[in-house]
């Protein structure tokens, strides 16, 4: 867009386009890593009397400290060491905005979660990518030798990684953090169908930054988003973060949900048993391979245009995320968000009609 004194914008947003959700209206919704259950029924009355209990007309509460503590609580790791974000996403545009600057690298494996790129680059930032094995794995030696010729001021890692669903070996992801310059953020915005999480490395390490979020595992409505840092390191970047960055409606729903988390339990459960159901049933179509998990979701490629595939399912009904119109390790690849036993049902049949033996 331009006027009459030149253009408004900053240039790099020229070649960027607006991250555009599909309309899912009627349609079965497999395809943002939701968790597809609902809290249950008795909690949801909980939520409403403590949303009717808000002091609507004042400013959300700063720092929110009950709530931390629970997350605290819950992590193992100090309150203190706690910061809350609008969805984990403001909390990675708050890291790369009290980071960033001129000449600021920012070091990724590809491919990865896209907002990392877009963010980084609509606020100046150079982008390095360094190619996942083709089993989607760190490649260890080309990541500590880019950080040691770029110097980025922050590597991110999705563990579990968005698309791929795989966990990173933990030892490579300790050996950068020895070894690298700058921050290292393990976002792990997929820990609870891992099993696994990094918080436990925190301890003694100021280069080090942990991101969870609340969205995958039933509350993406709420926006809420966890980083999990050494204290002095929280002090920075509170000085860029907004002050009321996170609602109060948001703040006193995840603290009821976290008071009584029993549900979450077999909800996940749900998840992991389908996610399995969902691989098997995939690998025994011709023209379709899948690949291993530790996430909520399943990448798969096929031997026919992704888009087709995509454009197939929509047709019968299931919404999924096409990921084969990029370059190199995507191509030919579908992700699809485990959903509930009827909802995966329907997509397999689906599957099932378009890779006939
Ligand atoms: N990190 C990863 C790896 C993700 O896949 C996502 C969601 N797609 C996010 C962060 C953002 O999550 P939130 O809803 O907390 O902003």
């Amino acid at each position: 867009m331009s006027g009459g004194s030149g253009d408004f914008f900053r240039p790099e947003l020229r070649n960027l386009r607006a991250y555009e959700a599909e309309d899912a209206a009627g349609l079965i919704k497999l395809d943002a890593n939701e968790n597809p259950c609902p809290p249950p029924a008795g909690l949801m009355a909980g939520i409403g009397e403590a949303a009717a209990a808000l002091a609507l007309n004042r400013y959300p509460d700063p720092v929110a400290t009950a709530l931390r503590q629970l997350l605290a609580e819950r992590s193992g790791w100090t309150r203190e060491g706690i910061l809350l974000g609008n969805g984990s996403d403001d909390l990675i545009l708050l890291l790369l905005a009290a980071c960033g600057g001129k000449d600021a690298t920012l070091l990724v494996p590809a491919p990865t979660f896209s907002m990392y790129r877009h963010i980084a680059v609509t606020m100046g930032w150079r982008v390095e990518e360094v190619p996942l094995t083709p089993t989607f794995d760190l490649d260890e030696a080309q990541l500590i030798e880019r950080a040691s010729s770029c110097s980025p001021r922050l590597s991110i890692f999705a563990s579990p990684n968005n698309p791929t669903g795989n966990l990173f070996d933990r030892g490579v992801m300790e050996r950068y953090l020895r070894s690298a310059p700058g921050i290292v953020v393990i976002d792990e915005a997929y820990h609870d169908f891992a099993g696994a999480s990094v918080v436990g490395l925190l301890a003694g390490r100021r280069n080090l930054v942990v991101l969870q979020t609340l969205s995958k595992i039933g509350l993406a409505a709420l926006r809420l988003g966890i980083l999990y840092a050494d204290p002095l390191l929280i002090g920075e970047l509170n000085k860029v973060r907004l002050p009321y960055n996170v609602s109060s409606f948001s703040r006193v729903v995840a603290q009821t949900v976290l008071e009584n988390p029993g549900f979450l339990e077999n909800q996940i459960r749900m998840i992991l048993d389908e996610r399995e159901r969902l691989a098997a049933a995939l690998a025994r179509l011709p023209g379709v391979t899948t690949f291993p998990s530790d996430a909520n979701f399943i990448l798969l490629r096929t031997d026919r245009p992704s888009r087709t595939v995509f454009v197939t399912l929509r047709q019968r009904g299931v919404l999924v995320r096409d990921l084969g119109g990029n370059p190199g390790l995507l191509h030919g690849c579908l992700r699809v968000t485990v959903g509930l036993p009827a909802e995966n049902d329907a997509f397999l049949a689906a599957m099932a009609d378009v890779f006939k033996a």
